[in-house]
């Protein structure tokens, strides 16, 4: 059988509707901060497969005001698991990085895989760097030691029906949604609009979870579109997707703009899974807009 942690946040929500037949597990099933719930866990399941979601994620601020937190909750959650996945013989284990961990600046854009001990990560999100790339270390030296089948995905930033709109957590896609629909003449955004950023839809880092789940596939690579937009073009496309072009943008130069890029290569991706096709980002945010006006609705 095939258990998830992380099962009520975002990908985990959007991994259930591609792969129903999963078990989902939340916090309050098992607090995986806990080793001996995990050993509870395990030994109840008795997994084939686990694919590690649950973590502590959040938007720059929270990042910014509890680095404590991202740094200890990711660690000892993945470490918990990852230890019991060993005792309890687990076949596979797929775990969730992200490409906030990358090194703040390389040389060459977009990064490829190869660059991610190559310098530290942003001085804003050091901890849940920091923490990401020790459970990219965890699972290698398991690889190298233990021969395991063991893998972790590199996810870009993400968007979709389920992400949580509460202050601390909504990435800016989601965000944007947000305003797009509350505003009715003007579009307030913070900086200079020219930073270049990636964003996907989550249900296409679902399908490639169930996809190397299905196919074996134990290699570690980035998940991200290959297309890439100023802050400003995403905020185009995202009034013409909702239908509310009519909204005049206008950018707060006093506000940060953030780091000026941070795209990653989905060369490796595009190799293993061919004719993949990334949900463009309009399709995307119309989807996630006509959920959210139903749900704003009520
Ligand atoms: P999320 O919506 O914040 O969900 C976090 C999940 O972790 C929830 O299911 C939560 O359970 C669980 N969790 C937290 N603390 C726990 C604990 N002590 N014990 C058990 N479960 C616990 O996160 P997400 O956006 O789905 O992210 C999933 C993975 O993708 C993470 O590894 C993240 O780093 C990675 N990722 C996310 C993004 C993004 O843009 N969201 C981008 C790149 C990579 P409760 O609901 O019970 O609290």
């Amino acid at each position: 059988m095939i258990l998830v942690t992380g099962g009520s946040g975002l990908v985990g929500k959007h991994l259930k509707e591609v792969l129903p037949d999963a078990v989902y597990i939340s916090s309050r099933d098992f607090d995986l901060m806990d080793i001996n719930r995990v050993d509870d866990m395990m030994d109840f399941f008795k997994p084939k497969v686990v694919v590690h979601l649950a973590a502590r994620v959040g938007n720059l601020i929270d990042n910014m005001t509890y680095p404590v937190e991202y740094l200890e909750q990711n660690v000892i959650m993945a470490s918990n698991v990852l230890r019991k996945c060993h005792e309890y013989n687990t076949d596979r284990v797929i775990a969730m990085l992200s490409t906030c961990i990358y090194p703040d600046v390389v040389k060459k854009y977009p990064m490829v895989e190869e660059d991610l001990f190559n310098g530290p990560p942003p001085p804003t999100n050091f901890s849940y760097g920091i923490a990401k790339r020790c459970i990219a270390t965890q699972i290698d030296s398991y690889v190298k030691q233990y021969k395991k089948k063991w893998s972790y995905l590199i996810p870009c930033n993400l968007y979709g029906e389920h992400d949580k709109y509460g202050e601390h957590h909504s990435h800016f896609v989601s965000a944007l949604i947000k305003k797009i629909y509350e505003s009715d003449e003007v579009l307030s955004l913070w900086g200079t609009g020219k930073p270049l950023r990636q964003f996907m839809y989550a249900t296409d880092l679902a399908r490639v979870i169930k996809y190397v789940i299905d196919n074996d596939i134990n290699d570690n690579f980035n998940v991200a579109p290959d297309y890439v937009y100023t802050i400003k073009e995403i905020a185009e496309i995202g009034v013409k997707a909702c239908d509310k072009e009519h909204l005049k943008l206008e950018f707060d130069k006093n506000k940060p703009d953030g780091q000026f890029r941070k795209d990653v290569d989905s060369s490796k991706l595009l190799n293993i899974l061919e004719d993949f096709e990334f949900t463009p980002l309009g399709d995307g945010i119309r989807r996630v807009y006509d959920k959210f006006s139903q749900r704003y609705n009520k």
